[in-house]
């Protein structure tokens, strides 16, 4: 079976809008609105001749336990599911407590996890993803879902790890 790529992060991040890149489709749901539930989706993508599976994470926007609990908990279920994980941050707010504490939880992980930053859309931002280093997960992968910046050597960074 192909290997799976799981997409977590805050709502309204830009998970959808870069789950779309890198299926070079628009099928996943793009929302104005934070916090609009939607159900996890799968979504076959292929790059350089090689399958995989791109997992949009929709479905985990936050209930009565709280925006924090309740990304920690997609990102346990994606390390339980997934081959990899890509954390996604915006590059326009930078990192949160919420971030931070999924950090920690991806942290613990067996399996890759990459950090994208969304919504790099110019070069301004820049010394703000430099920033995001400091949640521990490695690189911070600048993109830009709405423009297509970056999502080659996002995509290449993925099939190196899955
Ligand atoms: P999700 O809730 O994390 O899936 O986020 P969405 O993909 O639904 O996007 C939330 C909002 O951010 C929408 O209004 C998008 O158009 C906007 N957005 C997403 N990616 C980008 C980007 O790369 N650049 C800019 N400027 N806006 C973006
Ligand atoms: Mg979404």
């Amino acid at each position: 079976p192909a290997p799976v790529l799981a997409v977590v992060g805050r709502p309204n991040v830009g998970k959808s809008t870069l789950v779309n890149r890198l299926i070079g489709r628009r099928e996943a749901v793009v929302q104005d609105v934070p916090g609009v539930t939607r159900d996890r989706v799968a979504y076959d993508a292929l790059w350089n001749g090689r399958r995989f599976v791109v997992v949009d994470t929709g479905g985990w926007e936050p209930d009565a336990t709280g925006l924090q609990a309740a990304v920690a908990a997609q990102a346990e279920y994606a390390m339980r599911t997934a081959d990899a994980v890509l954390l996604v941050v915006d590059a326009t707010v930078g990192a949160t407590a919420t971030e931070e504490a999924a950090a920690k939880v991806l942290l613990r992980s067996q399996r890759p996890v990459l950090l994208a930053a969304t919504k790099v859309d110019d070069d301004r931002l820049l010394a703000d993803v430099a920033d995001l280093w400091r949640l521990g997960l490695g690189e911070p992968h600048p993109v830009s879902g709405l423009h297509g910046r970056g999502s080659g050597d996002l995509l290449d960074k993925i099939l190196q790890v899955l």
